[in-house]
């Protein structure tokens, strides 16, 4: 007649009479329920409850010490609100109000004196129905919620391992482009050594030419330029690889000098190597005088890098690569149009994803991620034209820096009054010639040859700028006070 699970269920009966307790009890065992509590002492019903842990509560209305109502309020207080456990109220009072006040004490359902036997049956089942489908999908919620913990573990871990593999694999794509350049800068470097070393070996071999000002003077401007043009090699070299920062902050990029820089720094790459493998590419500069961009040199500096080196992949049998710039309304752009093989829409398309390359073990794939992220966070847009057989064109669009453009060329024209500057150095050939330059330029310059010395000095007296070296024994550049009352100060590196 009755399930399993409804035979086994927990009922408790709560009345001040024994003679309907016991008519109750013995109802219920003839349908089939055989797990039955039963009390006379409504004080007994919470504890009871945390006990035997009912099913269903069966309870009077009109009781001695606590009403049924008053049982329902502490029931409340103790019975967590997520479960379901049923309260059949007993009541010989059919009246509306008394049923109402009953429903909002927390009563299920109700059952009215005399019993019958049928009502009592079908009254039952439904409640314990509801209860069991309540405790399964309880249960099914926690089974449910538990996988969800365990699926979450799981993907973050996972999202984890792959934040670290991409960190992994966009290193040894700056790697590698660093070892691609690091050959043209000693290739450089050696030629600017053969230049130092042939015109000095020129005179130490003849020391006649001494005699001769013009010439010894055009060697040494020869040897001057090669010089600097080594420095130059290296200091690009080193801005490359300088190691990226979370809180590197923006600063005004002329956009034109990184490009030209970008140009000469991929020399290698566009031009030495795709000669060696024997195709001709032309790199061509198309800059209009922009305003400046905010911006992180060194990341830009890669971003353009990478788009150049894309395109001399994307020119098998040689070509043209346009670097350009213009300006458009509050916006300054710029392209790299090659004239190489393009992309199909299904490469345009996904060329942004990390990891999609089209260039087996040649490409990581992580390039144009990369410079997407890069550009994301300069607030630029990043539109693609390509077409296969044609070429393509990555073009960038930045905000434009107009306002701090103007007020730096403002700046640059004050700086043109004499100032009054100290300059700390303890190396005297430096100093010197620091010294000589300024001069030269109608400045006014005080000397200090260490650090302590230039403390005293530019705590004592007025300057407009002070040059000081890093590297110094006792108190270094690094150590001077920061006073911002004073005027600014910048480190020569
Ligand atoms: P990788 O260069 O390592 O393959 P990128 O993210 O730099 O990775 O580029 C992804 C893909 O986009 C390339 O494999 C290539 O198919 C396509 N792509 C990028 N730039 C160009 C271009 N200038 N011309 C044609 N295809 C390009
Ligand atoms: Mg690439």
């Amino acid at each position: 007649m009755i399930t399993m699970s409804q035979k086994e269920a927990r009922i408790l009966i709560v009345d001040d009479n024994v003679s309907n307790l016991a008519l109750l009890n013995n109802m219920l065992g003839r349908i089939g329920y055989k797990d039955l509590r039963q009390t006379t002492d409504s004080r007994q019903v919470v504890g009871l409850v945390a006990e035997f842990k009912p099913d269903l509560i069966i309870l009077d209305l009109m009781m001695p010490h606590l009403d049924g109502f008053e049982v329902m309020q502490q029931l409340e207080s103790v019975i967590p609100a997520d479960t379901y456990l049923p309260i059949l109220v007993l009541t010989a009072d059919i009246a509306a109000p008394t049923k109402r006040k009953a429903l909002a004490a927390g009563a299920t359902d109700f059952l009215h004196k005399p019993f019958d036997a049928s009502e009592i049956f079908m009254r039952i089942r439904n409640l314990l129905q509801s209860r069991f489908l309540h405790l399964a999908a309880q249960n099914q919620n926690q089974l449910l919620e538990q996988k969800v913990a365990e699926r979450t573990t799981e993907l973050s871990t996972a999202l984890e391992q792959l934040k670290e593999t991409q960190r992994v694999m966009l290193q040894q794509e700056r790697l590698r482009a660093f070892g691609e350049m690091a050959g043209g800068v000693v290739h450089d470097f050696n030629n600017a050594l053969m230049s130092v070393i042939g015109y000095s070996e020129l005179i130490l071999n003849d020391p006649t030419v001494l005699d001769d000002k013009p010439t010894v003077l055009d060697y040494l401007k020869t040897m001057n330029t090669a010089g600097r043009d080594a420095a130059h090699v290296v200091g690009r070299l080193r801005e490359f690889y300088r190691p990226r920062e979370e809180t590197d902050v923006f600063e005004s990029v002329s956009l034109n000098q990184l490009i030209e820089q970008v140009a000469s720094l991929t020399q290698p790459k566009w031009k030495d190597q795709a000669l060696a493998d024997g195709r001709t590419i032309a790199l061509e500069l198309d800059l209009e005088k922009v305003p400046t961009i905010a911006g992180n040199p060194a990341e830009l500096r890669e971003v353009f890098t990478n788009l150049i080196f894309n395109a001399v992949d994307a020119m098998p049998s040689g070509g043209t690569i346009t670097l350009r710039t213009y300006r458009s309304a509050d916006k300054v752009s710029f392209e790299v149009i090659d004239t190489g093989v393009g992309m199909t829409e299904e490469v345009r398309t996904r060329c942004l994803e990390p990891f999609f390359s089209t260039k087996g073990n040649r490409g990581t794939g992580l390039g144009l991620s990369m410079t997407f992220g890069v550009i994301k966070r300069h607030e630029g847009e990043l539109e693609i034209e390509s077409e296969p057989g044609r070429g393509t064109t990555f073009r960038i669009n930045f905000p434009s820096q107009v306002k701090i453009f103007e007020a730096a060329e403002a700046e640059a024209v004050i700086a043109q009054r004499p100032l009054r500057i100290l300059v700390v150095d303890d190396e005297t050939v430096s100093r010197d010639v620091v010294h000589k330059y300024l001069v030269a330029d109608g400045h006014e310059v005080v000397l200090a040859t260490g650090g302590e010395e230039g403390l005293e000095r530019f705590q004592a007296e007025n300057f407009d700028l002070v040059v000081t070296d890093h590297a110094m024994p006792g108190v270094n550049g690094r150590k001077w006070p920061d006073r911002s009352s004073r005027p600014a100060r910048r480190n020569r590196s």
